[in-house]
């Protein structure tokens, strides 16, 4: 259904005189998980706050360009009219609130959620997609484990009911074991509905989950097309898949 993709089109952004993006266009199509692959500092986190509303907290603005969902600028909602649109980031390096219990992470997620009643219902599934949740409920953020913080900081982000889900670096410093598990749930939480943007140093796992990628370099889109023709290019195949 075209009228809930999210678009991104012509986009360049600007840190003061540092260009991170320039000219980008991109789209996740309705319930499709996209993947962005791409160096360091080639603009992937900035891409995420362009979207999500977050980047005048880094000094940054949008020069030129438009994010649209669902045909709706996003551009000057600010970050809750963001999430009340039905986009929502989970950030990089977990951001959960370390001095709250896990069960107070998930109703500080549902705070943006649009009305309904529906949070008891949210809240189930969150729980069933990560039972260790609920074993940790009464317990502070800050003292769980690299993963279950994930876990955490993807349950808080469901809680506010998202139509697609950006998740910045989800695998970064986990085990393969634990990184997997994150993986599998990814897909879960895609087939009921919700779209991903993934933003991934792992470009193995990030082409096996999306249905298409991009590569990023030095803020510009340099390839894009379906993941398992991106994943059979040489570039990507030498560089991100370690494959001579
Ligand atoms: P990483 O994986 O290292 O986070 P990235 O692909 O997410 O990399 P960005 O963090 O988006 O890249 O950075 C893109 C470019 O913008 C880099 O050149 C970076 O130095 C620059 N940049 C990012 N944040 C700022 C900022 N707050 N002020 C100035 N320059 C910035």
């Amino acid at each position: 259904m075209a009228g809930s993709d999210l678009t991104i089109s012509a986009l360049t952004v600007s840190y003061g005189p540092v260009r991170a993006l320039r000219g980008v266009d991109l789209e996740v199509p309705h319930g499709r998980i996209v993947a962005v692959l791409g160096g360091n500092g080639a603009g992937k986190s900035t891409l995420l706050r362009a979207i999500s509303g977050t980047l005048r907290f880094h000094r940054g603005g949008v020069t030129s360009g438009d994010v649209r969902y669902g045909g709706k600028a996003l551009g000057r909602l600010g970050p809750a009219g963001v999430v009340a649109a039905g986009v929502v980031q989970v950030p990089e390096g977990r951001h959960v609130f370390g001095r709250m219990t896990v069960a107070e992470n998930l109703r500080a997620g549902a705070i943006g959620a649009p009305r309904g009643g529906q949070t008891d219902r949210v809240k189930d599934w969150v729980h069933e997609l990560f039972p260790v949740l609920v074993d940790r409920a009464g317990q502070r953020a800050g003292l769980l484990s690299g993963g279950e913080q994930q876990m955490l900081a993807i349950g808080r982000a469901l809680m506010a009911r998202p139509k697609v889900l950006l998740l910045d670096e989800p695998t970064l410093g986990l085990a393969p074991q634990m990184a997997e598990r994150i993986a599998r749930t990814i897909e879960r939480i895609n087939a009921e509905g919700t779209g991903v943007l993934l933003v991934e140093q792992n470009a193995s796992l990030a082409l096996r989950l999306a249905h298409s990628a991009y590569l990023l370099e030095v803020g510009e889109v340099t390839l894009s097309g379906p993941a398992e023709e991106l994943a059979a290019t040489d570039e990507i195949q030498r560089r991100y898949l370690g494959i001579d």
